[in-house]
């Protein structure tokens, strides 16, 4: 059981899927860490997967890996941003793991020849592992993935039903959320949607305490008095949350609505008034950066699938804030790249705009491997802020293999397993490796960073620990090779084994790691690869629009600098899209 004194706030949703049920999570954790709250958050998924690690990023978005190397939902992600307590593989299950549990135990004969049922069995496992991920915390906030009436949560809600009679109301609060659309013909926000989903949830026998509804636009009072009326909900426990230009507002928009203060007069707990500073500072950032902002190309595979790379996406928002400017992410198809070139790639990416860094992502699989290879050549000659990430980090040792060591046919084993010219190869430990789930090499490990390195002063530490999601690696046979043809390696495994990160001389700013740190970004505080890499953006930036002024012959003005309200002439450095587009298309 848990520590007695954890009390539960079950997240359910209701009406249609993605309206943001793991972001609100991570919103009313955030709240209650405001206010001195030790919480802690899960995710159960209905699914039968035993965890999205294998799953497609087209049906699931990104992995996201905890330091104890759990492949998890991407709403942990959320998690971790939104809360100072990190997640491991307690705080998130699957169907899939809640039925392997089981059924190990009836083969063991834990059941003593008992009948193996949904109820209680099923219903128990889930509760033991609500349990276990809540110990030692104030609040354990639990979102039950899908929505309401899905036909496989119904045993998640049967077990949180339960919870609330195993521990009194005082400790149990259930909170949906629903859509409340907009419809344009009417002119109307429609409630009923949110009326039946209540109505099939009150069937489960689980009373929502608190509905959250998510809206397009600002509700007024009287749709909230309708849903009051018709969800038994009190008014005040009506709390609208609706789309905000980013994500880390909504903190401060779900304060505003009261959702705190209503969570902790049903739960009956005292805590002091919240401390929301942080997400104030962030706020401010978000509507005037001092320093304008960047354009940084991410070039991948699945450009058109930005939620498998939401932790690398939001990292750069985070090191946006800390440099005070906005950034912006161009998604360059690295198939494009392979048809048209980089630089026109980029070009139709950035409507000719341009770009001032580029990162690669992690990856899997040969296709658009070359463009991605072209991309880190590209950036190593026109001396481009470059970071490349996991896969981002091979594809820049094969690129320098190929151009600067005189190993032509320089390639990933990942890519062609019979290739004599593997200079990055499958791990000696991933060799015996023959099942495909929880198999990669994951989650924390340490690394020693070379003195006097960019990435050791980027990190202003000697040794660092990072998530990783791999099975190739640095082959070892070419390091001296590519040493002397002038690689750098900065960061290697403390036992000196394995080569985790590289960067080049004579460039203002190119890394590659094995790992991700784009796990480890937090909006409160950005991650130091990130930070660096936008800070050099900036100057990327600076040095283009120079650039811009010589060819141009005259002064490029910056009258319209729009993001920070301000007219007149903007420092070279703090000027908006509009300028840096004329910029480079002259
Ligand atoms: N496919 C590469 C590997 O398995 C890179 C993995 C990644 O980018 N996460 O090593």
């Amino acid at each position: 059981m848990g520590s007695r004194s954890t009390k539960f706030i079950f997240v359910t949703g209701g009406v249609v899927s993605s309206i943001g049920k793991g972001l609100s999570c991570a919103c009313i954790g955030a709240l209650l860490e405001s206010r001195g709250l030790k919480v802690t958050a899960l995710k159960l998924d209905p699914y039968i997967n035993v965890d999205p690690g294998t799953m497609s990023p087209f049906q699931h978005g990104e992995v996201f890996v905890t330091d104890d190397g759990a492949e998890t939902d991407l709403d942990l992600g959320h998690y971790e941003r939104f809360l100072e307590t990190k997640m491991s593989k307690l705080n998130n299950f699957t169907t899939g793991q809640v039925y392997e549990t089981v059924i190990g135990n009836e083969r063991r004969g834990d059941y003593l020849g008992g009948t193996v049922q949904v109820i209680p069995h099923i219903t128990d496992e889930i509760k033991r592992r609500v349990f276990l991920a809540s110990r030692g915390f104030d609040i354990c906030i639990v979102e039950i993935g899908g929505t309401v009436g899905d036909i496989e949560s119904l045993p998640f809600l049967e077990a949180i039903r339960q919870m609330r009679a195993d521990l009194g109301p005082e400790n149990v609060l259930y909170i949906h959320v629903t859509l409340v659309p907009y419809i344009r013909a009417a002119n109307e926000f429609k409630t009923k949607p949110t009326q039946h989903s209540v109505k099939e949830l009150t069937g489960f026998g689980i009373i929502p305490g608190i509905i959250i509804c998510r809206s397009e636009e600002q509700l007024d009072q009287k749709v909230k008095s309708k849903i009051s009326l018709f969800c038994n909900v009190k008014e005040d426990c009506v709390v609208n949350s609706y789309d905000v230009g980013s994500i880390y507002e909504l903190p401060l928009v779900l304060h505003r609505e009261g959702l705190d203060q209503r969570i902790v007069e049903q739960l009956n707990i005292w805590t002091g008034s919240p401390n929301l500073k942080p997400w104030e500072k962030i706020a401010s950032t978000l509507t005037a950066p001092a320093n304008g902002s960047v354009t940084i190309a991410m070039v991948g595979k699945y450009v058109d699938l930005t939620e498998s790379y939401k932790s690398l996406t939001e990292a750069l928002h985070h090191s946006g804030f800390a440099n005070d400017c906005k950034v912006d992410v161009a998604y360059v198809d690295s198939e494009q790249i392979e048809k048209d070139g980089v630089a026109a790639a980029i070009e139709k990416a950035t409507n000719g705009k341009g770009v001032d860094a580029i990162l690669i992502p992690g990856g899997f699989g040969a296709r658009g491997s070359e463009g991605k290879i072209q991309a880190c050549q590209y950036a190593r000659e026109q001396k481009i802020p470059f970071f490349g990430i996991c896969l981002g980090l091979q594809m820049a040792v094969i690129e320098y293999a190929r151009n600067m060591a005189g190993i032509a046919q320089a390639t990933s084993s990942e890519f062609n397993p019979n290739s004599e010219h593997a200079v990055i190869d499958l791990m000696e430990s991933q060799k015996s490796v023959n099942r495909m789930g929880g198999s990669m090499r994951l989650g924390a490990y340490p690394c020693v960073l070379a003195k006097g390195s960019l990435t050791a002063k980027t990190y202003g530490e000697k040794e660092i620990s990072e998530r990783h999601r791999h099975r190739f690696e640095f082959n070892n046979t070419y390091r001296d090779t590519l040493v002397k043809a002038g690689l750098i390696l900065s960061g290697t495994s403390p036992d000196n084994h394995l080569v985790e990160i590289i960067e080049l001389q004579d460039h203002p700013w190119f890394i590659g790691v094995q790992f991700h740190p784009e796990f480890k970004s937090s909006p409160r505080t950005s991650h130091p690869l990130f930070k660096g890499f936008v800070a050099a953006a900036l100057e990327h930036r600076a040095l283009r629009l120079k650039a811009g002024r010589k060819l141009n012959g005259k002064v490029v003005k910056s009258s319209k600098s729009s993001r920070n309200g301000q007219t007149g002439d903007a420092p070279i450095d703090q000027v908006d899209d509009s300028e840096r587009g004329a910029v480079s298309s002259s």
